[in-house]
């Protein structure tokens, strides 16, 4: 029985690994030509790690990690309006977080896979019976028992099967992402939030730092000079902010309007295609959520999925399992954000910080946590 894995971003890889532990025969489309160090760094909450955990890649992926120390959430000028307790966090949970190179993760994912697995240069441009793409020059037609559309937030599949979903929107947030050279100062999971602003640090496990920038910013709003840009805007923050950045490579910055599906898709499955990660659920990243639920997602639908199932009964089952849990996430990323980083006028952002200061720590750690207090269910191996 072949299923076909559209996109072999954190969310397909993930899909494909969870399938072939189903006994699926497993093709991943991907349309970049070659995988390189792309992107920044990204945190694994516990839910990921246990879902990496299901699929047979967690000690490797904890190995090329950094366990998080995590710091909690900072003022612009430095003050703490509140800590995180990391022993308490990994005692609710199990385990702490970690931040890993996404090319770490996606090459950690990649090596789990047969090598010709993944057709690469492979670029889908239709779906309806059958899988169309263009590879080679050529275009290719194919069947599969089950599609699994892993191509991110601007789908293809996802436009070809519900035409009349709007797609992504702007969220009204610009963000730059870094990774600096070897670090040896403070190393610590923290955020911090100015007024409409938010600057966050992720330690990884080769010694180096991975940053991000957030502010309010109409899309179009910046179009060069990022790093003039990042420091015009976070330059006079509290260390080690400034420091960050120096020790970034300014070519290395990568810029990104936050975009998310505001409208919410009304089934992640479409006859034997179920679509997953991004192309589902895109959100803003606010929570550090997206690629944990895209790992969430593989994990469920191969739990459901087996090649001798019912197919449309057990797509019917995933979409049951993911869409409310996933849909609900994004929402709260989505206020996370208005709270947090968009939040601009002084005064409501003085009595934010107040309110924060004043929560229970032990309040504030549950908050934290509940998205992240997921287990996943069994991978019947074939
Ligand atoms: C600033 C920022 C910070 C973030 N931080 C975190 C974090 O800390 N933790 C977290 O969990 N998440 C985070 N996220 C979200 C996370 O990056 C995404 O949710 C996740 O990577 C989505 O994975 P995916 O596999 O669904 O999609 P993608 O990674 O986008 O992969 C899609 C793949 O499909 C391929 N593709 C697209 N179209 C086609 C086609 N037609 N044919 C063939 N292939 C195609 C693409 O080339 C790509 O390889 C962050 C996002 C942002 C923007």
């Amino acid at each position: 029985m072949d299923a076909i894995v559209i996109g072999a971003g954190i969310g397909g890889l993930c899909a494909a690994i969870g399938l072939r532990r189903r006994g699926w025969q497993v093709t991943v489309l991907e349309r970049t030509a070659r995988f390189g160090e792309v992107g920044a760094g990204l945190t694994l909450m516990a839910n990921g790690l246990r879902g990496l955990d299901a699929l047979g890649v967690g000690d490797r992926v904890r190995a090329a990690g950094h366990p998080d120390t995590p710091g909690g959430i900072r003022t612009a000028s430095g003050r703490w309006i509140s800590r995180i307790d990391g022993a308490a966090m990994t005692r609710l949970l199990g385990t702490s977080a970690l931040g890993i190179h996404r090319a770490s993760l996606h090459e950690i994912l990649r090596a789990a896979l047969p090598a010709d697995t993944i057709v690469t240069g492979a670029e889908v441009t239709d779906i309806g019976g059958q899988v169309v793409y263009r590879h080679d020059g050529e275009t290719v037609t194919r069947a599969a028992s089950l599609v699994v559309a892993a191509d991110g937030i601007d789908s293809t599949v996802r436009a070809r099967l519900w035409p009349g979903h709007p797609g992504p929107v702007h969220s009204g947030s610009t963000a730059w992402l870094g990774v600096t050279g070897p670090w040896d100062g403070e190393r610590m999971a923290a955020i911090s939030w100015g007024q409409g602003a938010e600057f966050g640090m992720v330690p990884l496990g080769d010694g180096r730092v991975y940053w991000f920038a957030a502010v309010n910013a109409p899309a179009g709003r910046y179009v060069d000079d990022d790093t003039a840009a990042v420091r015009a805007r976070f330059g006079g923050w509290h260390a080690p902010v400034p420091d960050l950045l120096d020790a970034t490579d300014p070519a290395a910055v990568i810029r990104t309007e936050l975009r998310h599906l505001a409208t919410a898709l009304p089934s992640y499955v479409h006859g034997r295609v179920a679509l997953l990660g991004d192309a589902a659920h895109a959100m803003t990243p606010n929570l550090g959520q997206g690629a944990n639920q895209a790992i969430e997602d593989a994990v469920v639908l191969a739990s459901v999925c087996g090649p001798d199932d019912d197919i449309p009964a057990a797509l019917a089952g995933y979409d049951r399992q993911r869409r409310p849990r996933s849909q609900q996430i994004a929402r709260a990323a989505e206020q996370l954000g208005r709270i947090g980083q968009q939040l601009s006028n002084p005064v409501a952002v003085e009595l934010r910080n107040t309110l924060m200061r004043l929560t229970p720590p032990r309040t504030a750690l549950r908050s934290m946590a509940r998205h992240a207090d997921w287990t996943p269910p069994q991978i019947t191996q074939a």
